[in-house]
């Protein structure tokens, strides 16, 4: 029986990929394993006065291609396996966007609707303090991800930087914001960093249709997942001519058969409402008469990925794309903008049926992309203009695409596949370049 263990399922890809390109053994084994696992224990004092302990997480998957990158996640479902296969696959994705970065992940097990943001904060302090001698601008860069975000990136440079002012180092302070990537604009953070993902799935669907001879006019989009993903995928694919017309978060979800009319506006409700729910907008009046007028109805966040559209785009969390509801989605393709939303009977099931799935290591490494700019600017004491980080963004994306479909035509072989052999053997050549030079 084929698990839906996140991590076992990471090792499957990397040993079904690793056929394909003559991995030499040492090396699979190396990235069969990541190179560190950390835990550690988090005591806090609640607002209440009640005292609660929680877990962190950081894995280091592999740092071949450079210091380990990848998010922090504040999930309830937060655990060891989970962060393990987030790691692998950020090893992957770096090295199919090609940024000079091996991949790591991390993560509190933690509801955050159920902490004020004083917890938050001091529970994010202590973690940076238990990971600061593993992480720095040329060890393990962290950034968001789920239910993170660039206030509390913001606290962990500031908590780094103390700690480092206690060790007496010598790190210029541009170098000490490099510590972690999508921070706010006042503390070294990127333009662009907040759209980056979004607009990076963006530009890989063009690239893609481009290369299949489809036009984005009038095809049906439906986006699972409303944060910082999802909204802007659905903003930015609206703005490049698809017709967005379903959108759901954890609660529920609108579906306007004959398009959403704009998608900022809908933004704007989530954010006041803090649900998507009702979200039937007209200009800035969002309300059930605009439910009646547009002919909209809601659905479940599950629903969404089974509506009759061109495009599903999953942009909340791994395992929805299942057996059970493989054979009845209806879109001919699937861009994963969540990391590991398909699980491995279920994308047996779509490449039977012949249904194009755009993979998450290259869909959403529009993120990491511009994390890596930020990472550069702060390094090179630089400041890009949006329009410019933008410009680069698009140029990786289409030669990331490029190189996928290469493989993909060489070896008769999904683009999930492609992906995978291509990033194998990156990274293979990396190693065996560091070992010329005698590192290894
Ligand atoms: P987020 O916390 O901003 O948003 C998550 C969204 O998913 C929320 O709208 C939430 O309501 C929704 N959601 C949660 N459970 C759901 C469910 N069962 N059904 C439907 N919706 C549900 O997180 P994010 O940063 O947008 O990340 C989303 C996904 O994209 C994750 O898989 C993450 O690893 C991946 N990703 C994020 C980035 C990034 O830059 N933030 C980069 C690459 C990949």
């Amino acid at each position: 029986m084929i698990s839906n263990n996140a991590w076992e399922r990471a090792q499957e890809q990397l040993r079904s990929a690793a056929r394909y390109t003559n991995l030499d053994h040492l090396m699979l084994a190396k990235l069969t394993n990541p190179d560190r696992v950390i835990e550690v224990y988090l005591p806090i004092k609640l607002d209440s006065g009640e005292v609660k302990v929680f877990t962190g997480f950081r894995v280091q998957h592999n740092n071949i291609r450079g210091p380990y990158k990848g998010g922090l996640r504040y999930h309830q479902d937060v655990d060891m396996d989970e962060v393990k296969a987030l790691a692998f696959w950020m090893t992957m994705k770096n090295a199919v966007i090609d940024v000079p970065f091996g991949g790591g992940k991390g993560g509190i097990a933690l509801d955050p609707k159920k902490l004020t943001e004083n917890e938050l904060e001091n529970l994010t302090r202590q973690f940076t303090r238990k990971l600061a001698d593993f992480i720095g601008p040329r060890k393990d860069v962290p950034a968001p991800d789920v239910n993170t975000n660039p206030k509390i990136m913001g606290w962990i440079v500031d908590e780094y930087e103390k700690n480092l002012k206690t060790q007496k180092s010598n790190l210029k302070s541009d170098e000490i914001l490099a510590v972690v990537t999508g921070k706010p604009l006042n503390r070294g953070g990127s333009e662009g960093r907040t759209e980056a993902t979004g607009l990076g799935g963006t530009y890989t669907l063009l690239a893609v249709f481009k290369k299949l001879r489809k036009k984005p006019q009038d095809l049906t989009v439906a986006v699972q997942g409303f944060g910082n993903v999802g909204r802007y995928v659905a903003y930015f694919l609206q703005k490049n001519g698809f017709k967005v017309v379903a959108a759901s978060d954890s609660k529920s979800g609108i579906y306007i058969p004959n398009g959403i009319p704009d998608i900022d506006h809908v933004q704007k409700c989530k954010e006041v409402k803090g649900l998507l729910a009702g979200c039937y907008c007209v200009g800035s009046v969002c309300d059930l008469d605009n439910k009646k007028r547009l002919g909209g109805r809601d659905i479940s966040s599950d629903e969404v990925l089974e509506l009759p559209v061109d495009v599903v785009v999953p942009a909340a969390l791994e395992n929805v794309i299942t057996k059970k509801n493989a054979r009845k989605i209806k879109a001919k393709t699937i861009l994963e903008m969540a990391n590991g939303p398909t699980t491995l009977e279920a994308d047996e099931i779509l490449r039977k049926r012949n249904i194009i799935v755009i993979p998450d290591i290259l869909a959403n490494s529009g993120g990491v992309a511009v994390s890596y700019f930020e990472w550069y600017q702060n390094l090179h004491n630089q400041r890009w203009a949006k329009e410019e980080v933008f410009h680069k963004l698009r140029a990786k994306i289409e030669s990331a695409v490029e190189a996928v479909f290469a493989a993909s035509d060489k070896h008769k072989v999904t683009l999930r596949e492609a992906s995978y052999i291509l990033a194998l053997e990156r990274i293979q050549k990396a190693w065996k370049e560091g070992d010329k030079n005698g590192k290894s």
